[in-house]
């Protein structure tokens, strides 16, 4: 096929000009011995037009149309500036040049409205018989470069880059679910807006969102249904915003909102967020039902110490949490006491995870004792011995470990060492009817494979379910409720025993009791302790223990302290109790000793 042909063709469409190149440089490379030249086309403003898409003249011994630039031409200030000598005149009156800089030596050739031809060679100096060879190639994408800027080709390949490049920058700025802007681009945004409002002597907000009841519509309806309630959540809070202000999508079901100015003659703040709460309120459209959903708010102004964007959507974070914490569906200032509190959490968070595989985490047992003191069995309480910090509670850190999720791998742990310390009481005749109670988060014991984790401990420490409880407690039971049934059938069928903690504090759920295989309930301390001068107090105790009755439940008393308390609740018909009237949590050597039975 001519070459004037083939041009005919390309511009109609029905070849691609790409492939037309390659067919010209091997031809090409057959008079050539030369390794590898790389052929760049460059044109006014943007860089190789094949470069980016050129893929298969990878082989070294062809001319390649590069993939990546080994060079980049632009970067090299000699050739910079021919280009730029080169723009200011009229390409017809441009001569081919030749170039050498640093390794590499480049031939120039003009081709029309701003194109160049680059051809580049690396170390080995460009032979005439090598540019000899690729003039036809010069000369067929002289004209086409001619006709085809003439008639909007090529420049329709630089708007398909463009178009490509702001494509990429929209994926990179935006969230795929919502198509709202994400975190990288308020991150900018919050950035610019702090500039500003330094520079301008102003007031800027972030209001961060967090979506209050989300997890329970997502594991109740569906994932489809719950992303389909982010899409309308991020519409609704999109709407009528004022000029400026920006609402992304953090990710899962965080939001923020960016006011850049707050003006004294605008809406105040306040208001802003009321609006905000406005627009949640009315229920959203799904097509199982309509859904409603609460919030919360955290609030931080800037400029205040903060440097920068990410410090003040940490403000707002944490402003969030506090909400959360308190209760959820009400908003916070962001105040810097929050600030140390979180950073004694974070760093605590960072403690714990690499502290697991330590000694620094120990468990201590607390006996459990009948009316006449008996010891049927304890429960393991996990201690902290912190390198810095000395003892830790684990009111303080189990519950930032339920929140990032690090009381899996921790409660298996627990677990493990649970089951150890069965193994070594079953060693002795007075401790080997103990049946050892373990605490179990609501997010581990949510785990699917939670049973499966469970067997696998007792077949590794050779110990009967029997001997093992575990203590639920009730906010753990409402969530999905038939596979928590499920998940307690199979624990039951193992021999393994369920108490429900903190019993009374919850929903005390009537309905769910009895359709839960539970075997104990334990009354929450506050009702055990201080029982005997509370007459409120007597009538639950009584209550709970009159109902677990009837449903053939065990009852405990934990927090135990006095003998007056004691004696009240033994008169109210508890049986079973735990406290540090009878024992403190100890280690198990400690206890083997107290109760004068040695240690093995
Ligand atoms: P909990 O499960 O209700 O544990 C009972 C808590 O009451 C224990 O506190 C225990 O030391 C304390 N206690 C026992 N008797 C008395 C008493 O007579 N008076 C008073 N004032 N307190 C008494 P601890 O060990 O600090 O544990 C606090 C909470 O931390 C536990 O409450 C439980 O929710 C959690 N926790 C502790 N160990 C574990 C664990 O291994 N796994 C999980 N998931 N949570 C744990
Ligand atoms: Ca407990
Ligand atoms: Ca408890």
């Amino acid at each position: 096929m001519a070459i004037q042909h083939e041009i005919v063709l390309s511009l109609a469409g029905d070849l691609d000009l790409k492939v037309l190149v390659r067919r010209y440089m091997s031809t090409c490379m057959r008079c050539l011995s030369a390794r590898s030249v790389h052929l760049h086309l460059y044109l006014d403003g943007i860089d190789d037009v094949f470069a980016a898409e050129a893929k298969d003249f990878q082989d070294g011994r062809y001319f390649a149309i590069p993939r990546n630039m080994p060079v980049h031409p632009e970067n090299i200030d000699d050739i910079r500036q021919l280009l730029q000598r080169w723009r200011q005149q009229d390409f017809r009156e441009l001569e081919p040049t030749r170039i050498e800089s640093g390794d590499s030596h480049y031939h120039l050739f003009p081709m029309s409205h701003g194109a160049v031809l680059i051809l580049e060679r690396h170390k080995i100096p460009l032979r005439d018989s090598v540019v000899q060879a690729i003039s036809p190639i010069v000369e067929y994408l002289q004209s086409y470069c001619e006709v085809a800027l003439k008639h909007g080709r090529i420049v329709s390949e630089v708007e398909k880059r463009t178009r490509a490049e702001q494509r990429l920058q929209h994926i990179a700025y935006h969230d795929d679910l919502t198509g709202m802007p994400n975190r990288l681009y308020l991150v900018e945004k919050i950035n610019e807006a702090l500039l500003a409002a330094k520079q301008g002597d102003w007031k800027g907000a972030l209001i961060y969102i967090d979506l209050d009841n989300f997890r329970d519509i997502n594991d109740s309806l569906g994932h489809a249904v719950g992303d389909q309630l982010l899409q309308l959540v991020g519409e609704r809070l999109a709407n009528n915003l004022t000029e400026g202000e920006v609402i992304a999508r953090l990710g899962g079901d965080e939001f923020a909102l960016l006011v850049p100015h707050l003006d004294a003659h605008k809406l105040s703040l306040m208001a802003i967020v009321e609006s905000l709460r406005d627009k949640l309120k009315q229920p959203f459209q799904t097509p199982e039902r309509p859904l409603y959903i609460a919030a919360s708010f955290g609030l931080t102004v800037f400029p205040g110490d903060e440097e920068d964007a990410v410090s003040i959507l940490r403000q707002g974070d944490i402003a969030m949490s506090q909400v959360k914490a308190s209760g959820r569906n009400d908003l916070k200032f962001y105040e810097p006491a929050m600030d140390a509190d979180a950073r004694a959490r974070f760093r605590l968070d960072a403690d714990m995870r690499n502290a697991l595989g330590s000694d620094q985490f120990q468990l201590h047992l607390q006996p459990q004792v009948d009316q006449n003191a008996q010891v049927l069995g304890a429960e393991v309480l996990i201690r902290w011995q912190h390198p810095e910090l000395g003892f830790v509670s684990p009111l303080d850190f189990i519950s930032i470990a339920e929140k990032t999720g690090f009381i899996v791998p921790m409660g298996q742990w627990i677990l493990h060492e649970a089951c150890r310390h069965i193994a070594l009481l079953q060693q002795h005749p007075e401790t080997r009817h103990w049946r050892i109670a373990v605490n179990i988060s609501a997010k581990q014991f949510h785990q699917p494979k939670f049973v499966e984790m469970v067997d696998s401990i007792l077949a590794q420490s050779g110990v009967p379910g029997s001997a093992l409880e575990l203590e639920l407690t009730e906010s753990t039971l409402l969530d999905n409720v038939e596979q928590v049934i499920e998940k307690m059938a199979a624990l039951r069928e193992r021999d393994i025993h369920i108490s429900i903690d903190d019993f009374g504090t919850g929903y005390s759920s009537l309905t769910y009791l009895k359709r839960l295989p539970v075997n104990k309930l334990k009354i929450d301390q506050s009702f055990a302790r201080g029982v005997h001068l509370s007459a409120d107090d007597s009538v639950i105790v009584e209550a709970i223990i009159a109902m677990a009755g009837r449903f053939g439940l065990d009852v405990i008393a934990e927090g135990v302290e006095d003998i007056e308390d004691l004696e009240h609740l033994v008169e109210l018909g508890c049986d079973e109790f735990q406290g540090y009237y009878f024992y403190r949590p100890q280690p198990l050597d400690q206890l083997l000793e107290s109760l004068q039975l040695g240690s093995s």
